[in-house]
């Protein structure tokens, strides 16, 4: 091989030979001027002129979506109207211009560089990710409040190209078309960032967190994007470019394959049925679960519910969603993960001091178990799920016994006190732990004692076990389940859980990837739950 290659996260399938195009676009700069106290008014209407403005664009970019990419997809937008019906957030903006006499453009980028300010410092992997989402609104607000164009990335290019990009918003990648845009690739994103989800459903090839791409490729030169390896290769030769689309059609053939296998059992031709649930990170994955013929939710993360939100979900809201996903599927376990909630994951009116290591802070259990008013409401809402559905509760991030058992403790009591209210609901749940952290690893025989199940959470695990931070990019490479600390404490676990009788399972991005989830299987687990894209190349995979 004779060009450069950058490694990063493969997003979208197939593989692009085309000339780099490196687009360098920015949120309008706006310049700071005062406005005079008889301007308030007359500003204050030009923002909400604006902010009506950028939902109905918004709209109109979700019908598009909804055409080009589908009806799931097209739902990634309603986080962009949702900011932009935030009432603290226009009230705030408001406030600024009246009291402030900031202009409206000024007033709006003050909001938004606070919330980027707060979603970025506080390690949530999922805000990082909506960061972009920010980003889109802003653009679509301020463009109008200046009265400027959008930025239009392939403006002046004619002919197919590579678009090389730091980061792309929602909005511009489900208006690229396919003839123009070969494939893309950024410096930022992850897996689960809306621009990859919709690269992925348009069918343009992407990867996504190739480090520094800015500053290595220039516009014009060739390059090969390989969307199943996650490789960008700079300069490649023809050998380069004839070994890339082997490739590409051995992989188009295995997918095919894999399609083949979507409902036959997870079963290995000796006969062990392996268990393959889904995780969800928001109920609308629910479909994409089903499709895949999951045997449940092995996980779900609950956070959607509290972050970018203006208030608690009530005890109903969560009893109701609960139920749902319960009903989805009768025949599994379904797993409902309390809030692990930290940093800025913080339900609206908490108020809390920023923490200088957010992942090493005040976090998920630890948040819940000082705030019983938050946790309570969510224990009640899973017993009451459980009256009719095989919903289970889980712990996220624990270190100590203690805290299972006080959480038990408070099942108990909840469970108690809806029997005296006459409200239907479950006596009691299992109760499951995640093994997230060194600690609970060694100490996986005490918590299996006084647990129902064990999941192994190996995007934390890794994470603390190599002290290595799971959203850095440069250290994409070192953050690995590979490494023989994570395989002798995904053994140590198993054995622990087997031995106390409980079942142990696998729920980090570990068992969603091909090659780890065989090793996973050799360690002998036998029930996985994985990303619902996942699903069908696991079943392919095991059988
Ligand atoms: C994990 O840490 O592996 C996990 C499944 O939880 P999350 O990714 O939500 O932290
Ligand atoms: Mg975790």
């Amino acid at each position: 091989m004779t060009g450069r290659l950058i490694r990063g996260i493969p997003v979208s399938r197939g593989v692009a030979v085309g000339p780099a195009l490196v687009v360098k676009w920015e949120v309008p700069t706006v310049v700071d001027h005062a406005i005079s106290p008889a301007e308030v008014d007359a500003e204050v209407r030009r923002l909400a002129d604006a902010l009506a403005f950028a939902k109905e664009r918004i709209g109109k970019v979700r019908e598009r979506a909804a055409v080009r990419a589908g009806p799931e997809e097209a739902r990634i937008f309603d986080a962009q109207l949702l900011i932009l019906e935030d009432v603290e957030l226009v009230g705030a903006a408001e406030r600024l211009i009246r009291e402030n006499h900031f202009s409206a453009e000024r007033a709006f980028e003050y909001k938004m560089m606070e919330w980027r300010g707060l979603w970025s410092t506080q390690g949530s992997a999922l805000l990082r990710d909506r960061l972009i989402d920010l980003t889109d609104v802003e653009i679509r607000v301020l463009t109008r409040l200046l009265g400027v164009d959008e930025p239009d990335v392939l403006a002046g290019h004619d002919g197919p190209v590579i678009l090389v990009a730091r980061d792309l918003t929602p909005s511009l990648t489900v208006q690229l078309d396919r003839e123009a845009v070969l494939a893309i690739a950024t410096e930022q994103g992850t897996r689960t960032s809306h621009a990859a989800i919709l690269a992925h459903s348009i069918g343009i090839p992407a990867v996504v967190g190739l480090p520094e791409v800015l500053a290595r490729v220039r516009t014009g030169e060739m390059v090969i994007l390989d969307g199943w390896a996650g490789t960008l290769n700079v300069g490649p030769d023809a050998s380069d470019i004839e070994a890339a689309r082997s490739a590409d059609e051995r992989h188009r053939l295995l997918a095919h394959d894999v399609d083949e296998v979507v409902d036959l059992p997870a079963e290995t031709t000796d006969g062990h049925r392996i268990i393959l649930r889904a995780n969800l990170d928001l109920p609308e994955e629910l479909d994409a679960a089903g499709r895949g013929h999951a045997d449940g939710i092995g996980l779900m993360r609950t956070e959607f519910l509290v972050v970018g939100r203006g208030r608690m979900p009530t005890e109903d809201e969560q009893a109701a969603l609960y139920e749902r996903v319960g009903k989805a599927f009768p025949q599994g376990d379904v797993v409902i993960r309390t809030f692990d909630i930290g940093g800025d994951k913080f339900p609206a009116g908490f108020r809390t001091t920023a923490e200088a290591n957010p992942f090493l802070g005040w976090r998920a259990i630890r948040v819940c178990l000082d705030h019983p008013e938050v946790f309570r409401p969510q224990i009640r809402a899973i017993l009451r799920a459980r009256a009719t559905t095989p919903v289970k509760l889980m712990i996220p991030l624990v270190t100590r016994v203690e805290e299972v058992l006080m959480t038990r403790e408070m099942v108990l009591e909840e469970a108690e006190a809806l029997r005296r209210s006459g409200i239907p609901a479950a006596s009691d749940v299992p109760v499951g732990v995640m093994i997230e952290t060194p600690a609970a690893v060694v100490q996986a025989d005490d918590l299996a004692a006084v647990s129902d199940f064990l999941s192994v959470g190996t995007n934390d695990l890794v994470q603390y076990t190599l002290a290595v931070d799971r959203g850095n990019a440069r250290l994409a490479a070192r953050f690995t389940s590979h490494h023989p600390a994570i395989l002798r404490s995904l053994a140590e676990v198993l054995r622990a859980g087997t031995a106390a009788g409980i079942e142990v399972s696998v729920c980090g991005e570990m068992a969603s990837d091909p090659v780890s989830a065989w090793m996973l299987l050799g360690l002998g687990y036998r029930v996985l739950s994985v990303a619902p894209p996942s699903l069908t190349l696991l079943r392919w995979l095991v059988r």
